[in-house]
């Protein structure tokens, strides 16, 4: 990626017609891209679908198979989160969060170092890309505890994996 410094957005434009709508992931301008990701460098492209209540807990692969990725929420209503995991950055841990909605297309470009997860309002399908191979060995879940107070929803109505609630009793 260009940007080797930070998680960032990139809107995407969805042209609409009666039909419906066109939206392009990855734009060129006279055979320039004219967003940062290199398709080049996709490994893997794979979509969630989850059911409304459902969490899925803040996830960075790193390691062997380190990866960047880029996350499109494809339809549905999320709050999304994340967490930059770099030890040596101040604000270790800081997290963003917000809103997301399936209907306004918002690209959201994460390096390695940044765990990302959401929960789910709305049935949501989110799709990924990866820069390495997807490995599940190499996945490092952080931050799950900080979500709670943020979502205001009780926790004993998410959908969690075992991976996920196991995850909860981690600091950060
Ligand atoms: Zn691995």
């Amino acid at each position: 990626m260009k940007n080797q410094t930070d998680a960032f957005d990139e809107r995407l434009t969805s042209i609409p017609d009666l039909r419906g709508s066109l939206l392009k992931l990855f734009p060129t301008k006279g055979g320039v891209p004219e967003v940062v990701w290199d398709i080049s460098q996709t490994q893997e492209i794979f979509f969630t679908r989850s059911k409304a209540g459902v969490f899925r807990g803040l996830l960075a692969q790193r390691g062997e198979h380190s990866s960047d990725k880029v996350v499109l929420l494809i339809q549905g209503k999320i709050t999304d989160f994340l967490i930059d995991l770099r030890s040596e950055r101040k604000d270790l841990g800081s997290m963003q969060v917000r809103k997301m909605d399936g209907s306004v297309p918002i690209a959201i470009f994460v390096l390695d170092y940044y765990a990302h997860g959401y929960y789910v309002h709305e049935e949501a399908t989110v799709m990924y890309l990866y820069s390495n191979v997807h490995c599940q060995d190499c996945e490092v879940v952080k931050g799950n505890n900080r979500v709670i107070p943020k979502l205001g929803i009780p926790i004993d109505t998410w959908i969690v994996s075992k991976k996920d609630r196991d995850a909860f009793s981690e600091s950060i």
